[in-house]
């Protein structure tokens, strides 16, 4: 197994569609160990492929919610219903998400409450997750990437605006730019 590289916002491979798998083979399986730990590493409650180069519709994720139970699992080509998003402004507090592909910035977005997860497994094998809460949003986060949308994309007009000046600022927003989980310092 192997820590990964991830690609930072500019990268087109973060904002371009990925194809679904087709072979269930070793190099998936191999991909998605380097994929669980790079996001252990880094560390993050979730990963999409394309954050490491790799153009296809596969995402992991592990969190642990406030009582200690951990949600852990690979989706390959995964489909996401979500209920209808609540509307007014997000809260600052309890809606604040961030990305591995825009290291160290948080911005609060209104997300579903609840989606249903529908995705095959390493060994093509249907499942079929409810989810509500941080969990339901790490899946609409994860699920956008692979529609190449980042939640940077979809931030009210304020917080858009603020993500759009500290990208500029990092100097990011370009091709080629990645950075290492466990070797780069993100406390800038
Ligand atoms: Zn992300």
């Amino acid at each position: 197994m192997a820590v990964l590289p991830i690609r930072i916002t500019g990268n087109p491979v973060l904002h371009t569609p990925a194809a679904s798998v087709t072979e269930f083979d070793d190099a998936l399986r191999t991909l998605v160990a380097d994929m669980f730990e790079t996001m252990d590493e880094a560390p993050g409650v979730g990963l999409a492929a394309p954050q490491v180069g790799v153009p296809l519709r596969v995402f992991v994720y592990g969190w642990e919610d406030d009582d200690g139970v951990e949600s852990r699992g690979v989706a390959v080509n995964p489909e996401l219903w979500i209920s209808p998003p609540p509307v007014g402004p997000a809260d600052e507090d309890d809606e604040s998400e961030g990305c591995l592909s825009i290291p160290g910035e948080r911005y609060p977005l209104r997300r579903a409450e609840l989606t249903i997860l529908t995705a095959v497994d390493l060994d093509g094998v249907p499942f079929e997750i409810r989810a509500e809460g941080w969990l339901a949003r790490i899946f609409q986060h994860e699920f956008d990437h692979l529609d190449g949308i980042l939640y940077a994309d979809r931030l009210e007009a304020s917080h858009a605006k603020a993500a759009a000046k500290a990208i500029r600022r990092n100097g990011w927003g370009v091709d080629g730019l990645e950075w290492m989980p466990g070797v780069d310092d993100l406390d800038d």
